[in-house]
């Protein structure tokens, strides 16, 4: 696809549109839109310019002048993607959603919330406790992610055991397609088959179909007790091996069932700068449970604790206040950061298979990091299968770095595919993963996916060289 580059008179027309102090050119300042929290340098590309829209209708008006144009568009949300969604690898437009961060209605009779998508997940996740509510969605990010980024990523996170990712919350949204027009697909209604189902069409579609403008989040009952358990395990297979019993012989579905190995405990602890417990542990398997009475809750605590005792876990942590709760959760969810310390570039991963094939996934993992001599500490959503396999470079050399992690990723792929599972469970194929896309996907339902996209984005605008290939 041939675009056009970004004129002046585009510039100007942008700075009708969303107002001067709205439209950035200044190269230092743009930099910051250049990437999200993929570190390697391949993955970064400046847009030519960004621009912050108020509403739906400036939003609308950017999209049709590009689209006019010919010129790309890359919506952004906070940049905390894993996939490189949010880079603007053919430079154009960034549309950033900073700017459209209200909260629009709390709506109690239906128990529904309606937010623009540059509230942070965390406001989302307060405003709703505030009112009595549950926003059960929770990826790792929620402090600074965007809650439209989670609905372009279908982001998953610590509760999807439970409660499943960020598409079971949505109900209707506000999209505004790459022609400019405004539509509301779904609302309030639990129910709707009128025809396909477009809202959830639109969820995880990574920016390349409509740019989210409100979205419609269905809000539950906050249970009234939780706990949270910390299980060390001798190694890695002990510990991966009760979660499918966990999952089937206590009668209830914890919130989260995480693990993490040992190389990702080190780093933590390391990140941390404080000894955690069995820190010689080859695993840990942190899991959280919530009920609506205390006496259910300290039933299901001991039934979980009796399964991982019978089955090798070496010891059981309770946590029922919220400082020993987060005291357990924190290496867990420091993780990203603490990797990223530890190697400052790295490949992070988000492989995912039946939970009944983890174990099989993680001892080829273990063979495939012996066999290049490479680090790939594990963690991630043991409860639903998600493994963040991460690649550390540590000291090797750009060149050896790209030929090893080349090699790697495909034998990681391939092994993934046999054990059932797909290349992302929640990160998403952005730019990052759309090579192995194209290697690893049914080819028909590669043509569907392209066929979709070019029904709604005709001159292919938005969110170009992401997902599929199209030219
Ligand atoms: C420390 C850390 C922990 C994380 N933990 C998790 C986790 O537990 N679970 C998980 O799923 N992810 C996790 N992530 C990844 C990331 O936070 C999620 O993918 C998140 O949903 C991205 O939101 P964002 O607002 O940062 O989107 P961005 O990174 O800005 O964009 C992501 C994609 O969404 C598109 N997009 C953004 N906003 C819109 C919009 N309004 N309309 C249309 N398209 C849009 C972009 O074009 C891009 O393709 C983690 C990331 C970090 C850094």
């Amino acid at each position: 696809m041939n675009y056009n580059k970004v004129t002046e008179d585009m510039i100007a027309n942008l700075q009708s549109i969303v107002g001067s102090r709205n439209v950035i050119v200044e190269q230092e300042k743009l930099e910051t839109y250049a990437g999200d929290e993929v570190p390697e340098a391949e993955w970064k590309h400046l847009p030519e310019v960004v621009v912050k829209p108020d509403n739906a209708q400036q939003v609308s008006e950017v999209l049709k002048l590009a689209n006019r144009e010919l010129v790309p568009v890359t919506p952004r949300g906070a940049g905390t993607g894993l996939a490189a969604g949010a880079v603007p690898m053919i430079g154009g437009i960034v549309l950033s959603l900073e700017n459209m961060n209200r909260i629009l209605e709390i709506d109690n009779e239906n128990l529904f919330m309606v937010v623009e998508p540059g509230v942070t997940t965390g406001d989302v996740q307060r405003k709703a406790q505030e009112e009595g509510y549950l926003y059960a969605g929770d990826p790792c990010s929620a402090d600074s992610s965007f809650i439209g980024g989670n609905v372009a990523t279908n982001a998953g996170g610590n509760k999807a055991v439970k409660y499943g990712t960020t598409s079971k919350h949505i109900y209707g949204l506000e999209v505004v397609l790459a022609t400019g027009e405004i539509i509301t697909l779904g609302g309030k209604c639990v129910k709707d088959v009128t025809g396909y189902d477009l809202v959830h069409l639109m969820v995880g579609s990574e920016g390349t179909l409509g740019v989210v403008t409100k979205i419609y989040l269905k809000l539950l009952p906050k249970p009234k007790y939780n706990s949270v358990l910390l299980v060390p395990f001798a190694d890695m297979q002990t510990a991966i091996n009760v979660v499918p019993k966990i999952m089937t012989t206590v009668g209830v579905i914890p919130t989260s069932i995480e693990f993490m190995d040992n190389l990702c405990i080190k780093s933590a602890e390391s990140f941390l700068d404080r000894k955690l417990p069995y820190n010689d542990a080859g695993a840990y398997i942190i899991i959280e449970v919530e009920a609506y009475s205390d006496a259910q809750l300290e039933s299901d605590c001991e039934n979980i604790a009796g399964i991982c005792y019978e089955n090798g876990g070496l010891e059981v942590f309770i946590g029922n206040d919220k400082a020993n709760q987060d005291k357990i959760w924190k290496p867990r969810r420091v993780l990203a950061e603490a990797l990223r310390v530890t190697s400052p570039v790295y490949c992070m991963e988000d492989i995912v298979v039946p939970i009944s094939n983890i174990p099989k996934l993680l001892e080829a993992i273990e063979q495939i990091s012996k066999k290049y001599t490479i680090k790939i500490p594990c963690f991630g959503h043991a409860g639903d299968g998600n493994v963040h396999a991460t690649l550390l470079k540590e000291n090797l050399d750009d060149a050896t770095w790209y030929e090893v992690k080349e090699k790697v990723l495909e034998e990681i792929y391939f092994v993934t595919y046999a054990c059932e599972g797909k290349l992302s469970g929640e990160h998403g194929i952005g730019a990052k993963r759309k090579k192995a896309m194209a290697k690893f996907m049914n080819p028909v339902e590669l043509r569907m996916i392209a066929s979709i996209k070019k029904a709604l984005d005709p001159n292919l605008i938005l969110n170009p060289d992401k997902l599929v290939e199209l030219c």
